[in-house]
């Protein structure tokens, strides 16, 4: 099953994203993800992905279609995959329309308000990259893993001002992709404003009846 997770930062697509993998045993295949690896390498990729990614800007299109269309090649894509944070673009989406066919874009619908609020109080643990969050699902251990002991951290991009551009920025360039996976018959939307498990069971709903 190849499946898009679209919506705004914060709207829940990492989390929802690590969920369907256990269910359907497919790849989380995460843009952000692979230019934060970039990032932390001090690859040629992650050099030139940073500045874009801590004004909260989109990193330009050739390099995430580039990457996408390398790592969708990958035989643990072979059953299909679940991108999150792909595509961001009308030209992006139009991409991956020439490199794969999709079965399902998900919405995950959620206010303004909540999302600044959400991903103010979000922290990742820089080694298994799993997600928390201060007020609503706080890790055991102040600023550690419950998972696998790892340091817990603030993402640059999850700081105020980063985040009030980041939503600017999904307004004017992805939320269009919104109308053209609708024409395409391909949309669900799923509210989003709920907790993580509510959210999923929505998703696995919707997911259903394409097997
Ligand atoms: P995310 O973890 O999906 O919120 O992505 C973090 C940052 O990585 C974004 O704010 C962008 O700077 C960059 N990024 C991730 N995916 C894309 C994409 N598909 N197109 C352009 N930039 C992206």
């Amino acid at each position: 099953m190849k499946i898009v997770l679209l919506g705004a930062p914060g709207s829940g697509k990492g989390t929802v994203a690590k969920e369907l993998v256990k269910d359907l045993g497919i790849p989380q295949v995460s843009t952000g993800d692979m230019l934060r690896s970039g990032v932390a390498r001090k690859s040629d990729l992650g050099l030139k992905a940073k500045k874009y990614m801590d004004a909260g800007e989109l990193v330009p299109d050739s390099v995430v279609i580039g990457l996408i269309d390398e790592r969708v090649q990958h035989g643990d894509c072979r059953n299909g995959f679940i991108l999150d944070g792909f595509p961001r673009t009308i030209a992006q989406a139009e991409a991956l329309a020439g490199i794969t066919q999709l079965d399902k874009v998900i919405n995950l619908v959620v206010s303004d308000d909540i999302i600044i609020r959400r991903l103010s109080t979000r922290r990742s643990c820089k080694d298994c990259g799993a997600i928390y969050n201060l007020v609503t699902f706080p890790p055991k251990k102040d600023g550690v893993c419950d998972k696998c002991g790892g340091h817990l951290f603030q993402r640059d991009d999850d700081k105020e001002e980063a985040i009030k551009n980041r939503l600017v920025v999904y307004n004017r360039q992805t939320a269009p992709l919104i109308g053209f996976y609708k024409d395409k018959g391909l949309l669900s939307d799923v509210d989003s404003a709920r907790n993580p498990s509510e959210i999923v069971a929505d998703v696995e709903e919707v997911l259903e009846p394409l097997g």
